[in-house]
């Protein structure tokens, strides 16, 4: 680490839990952030400034006006833009040294399976119940850790998904496929801040998983009520019949 680098993460370097070697290893790691909307904002947003090496950021949509409420990565200079160019340029002024991929596509099974085989974390900032399950199947099946999150009107969920903890549980254990839950903020609408709140948890998580600091959250939906500040949690466990993780 050069001496620029040593001043810019000195308020990480002087945490033990990360250190020296704990901001080396977030500056060699890989994170791929499946939507870059509400939720992917603030992911990207800390991410970039905390120091991880290499992102890749994957979204097919375009910046529009009703965007600009909580996307906080974009700005009005951006409607219109593919949203991963305009978080690129975005995240390169707050970290330049910060290596970020772009895919302004939607994937199919096998790229996301390749792109969790290349990702040290998977942070799924995605809004359908059909992607979020891909993205499971495709970290469970490439044992790549995954940090899920979802936020709508003042409600929001995280869960994360880490081979590296015997027999942890995987979003399709909690959500069979079989039974959708179709809900989106473009049907329901979602509280500005509320995608902060969630997705600062998930870049939190994601840096945890990368220093190796077993993370509390697995086996664990924590749910948070931002109407009445009400946080809680709901152990669930590994089914052996999940179409994602279990024996068949
Ligand atoms: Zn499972």
């Amino acid at each position: 680490m050069n001496d620029e680098e040593l001043l810019r993460y000195s308020r990480h370097i002087l945490l033990p839990q990360i250190d020296l070697d704990g901001q080396e290893r977030l500056l060699a790691s890989h994170v791929a952030i499946i939507g870059v909307g509400g939720l992917g904002s603030p992911v990207a947003l800390y991410l970039a400034a905390a120091g991880i090496g290499h992102l890749t950021l994957v979204d097919h949509d375009d910046v529009d006006l009703g965007n600009l409420q909580r996307q906080i990565v974009h700005g009005e200079s951006s409607l219109n833009e593919k949203k991963t160019a305009s978080a690129k340029a975005r995240l390169s002024t707050i970290n330049s040294t910060t290596l970020i991929d772009t895919i302004p596509k939607k994937l199919s099974e096998a790229e996301i399976f390749e792109l969790t085989k290349r990702a040290s974390v998977v942070v799924d900032c995605t809004d359908n119940f059909e992607t979020r399950h891909l993205v499971n199947r495709a970290c469970v099946l490439s044992r790549t850790p995954l940090v899920s999150a979802a936020a709508i009107r003042f409600e929001g969920q995280l869960m994360v998904w880490d081979p590296a903890v015997e027999g942890s549980p995987c979003y399709a254990c909690l959500y069979p496929v079989d039974q959708p839950v179709e809900i989106n903020c473009a049907t329901t609408g979602v509280a500005a801040p509320l995608v902060g709140v969630m997705g600062s948890l998930q870049a939190m998580e994601t840096i945890k998983i990368i220093l190796g600091i077993a993370s509390e959250h697995t086996g664990r939906l924590t749910t948070y009520d931002g109407l009445y500040n009400d946080w809680q949690t709901f152990r669930f466990k590994k089914r052996p019949d999940c179409p994602a993780c279990g024996q068949s």
